[in-house]
């Protein structure tokens, strides 16, 4: 495993991802970023030997079995970039926002299912299947959840990389036919939309996640992920002298209304 390749393409005197840092836990933690760069599109990675493995989904994911999204492998990832929600600056690799869209954890199912269903596997046989191009695994997360596979293609086009992949959900109890990502337009770290990412962060805090929240949340892991972005909005707020105006909290139910696709930026 290496980074060499995500700090090739980054100077980070510029931009705010953190620094490739391989991790010697074995944690199983799986993001979904909402990336609104020159083209939108929603990055999907899995943590698997101290990196994220990561692909880069130009529709998203879906949970309608009949969807074949595709899903381009790109360089492994941090493991610390798996809570990164913020802008990368015009002029740098992927600049534009980034908005956590989903995150939670996963496990490889066995290439060999018992009596017709999928069981846990290990991470061998997660490496075995990467290799071989048909990782099958199962996601518990706050918006993506059951069977799923990723499966390695053929390259469609001339001057491939041969980083092709498709993203499929299995059938499960989790399907959800016609499957619209759109309504699905906040961050599930701290509920902001994309806009509000993108716009000035100190007028938009009052419409970011209600304080105190971290109560709620029953991974320790995402409590932590949440403090620490606390902790750089407490600091940002002492550098300005906009005092913030008050809201009433707003429901922190998902929004289901359906909106627009977020144009590129
Ligand atoms: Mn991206």
């Amino acid at each position: 495993m290496s980074l060499d390749e995500y700090k090739r393409k980054r100077r980070f005197e510029a931009t705010p991802e953190p620094p490739p840092k391989l991790e010697k836990k074995a944690g199983h933690r799986f993001v979904v970023q909402m990336h609104r760069a020159s083209r939108l599109h929603y990055d999907f990675r899995l943590e698997l030997d101290g990196v994220l493995k990561s692909w880069a989904v130009p529709k998203g994911p879906s949970l309608d079995p009949a969807d074949k999204r595709l899903a381009m492998q790109v360089e492994d990832h941090p493991v610390s970039y798996f809570d990164f929600e913020g802008n990368i600056p015009a002029d740098n690799y992927g600049a534009g926002s980034v908005m956590v869209w989903d995150l939670g954890t996963w496990q490889p199912l066995s290439p060999v299912p018992v009596d017709g269903k999928y069981v846990p596997g290990t991470d061998a046989e997660a490496n075995a299947m990467l290799s071989k191009g048909d990782l099958k695994f199962r996601l518990k997360g706050k918006r993506l959840n059951g069977d799923f596979a990723l499966v390695h293609i053929r390259a469609r086009r001339a001057g491939s990389k041969g980083n092709e992949w498709l993203l499929i959900k299995k059938h499960d109890e989790h399907e959800e036919e016609d499957y619209d990502i759109d309504q699905y337009d906040s961050s599930v770290l701290t509920k902001r939309s994309m806009d509000e990412i993108a716009g000035d962060e100190a007028s938009a805090e009052w419409r970011s996640r209600p304080s105190g929240s971290q109560g709620k949340l029953k991974a320790a892991w995402l409590a932590d992920a949440v403090a620490k972005l606390d902790q750089q909005k407490a600091a940002k707020k002492t550098t300005t002298k906009k005092a913030q105006p008050q809201r009433a909290q707003s429901s922190t139910e998902e929004k289901k209304t359906k909106k627009p696709r977020l144009k590129s930026a």
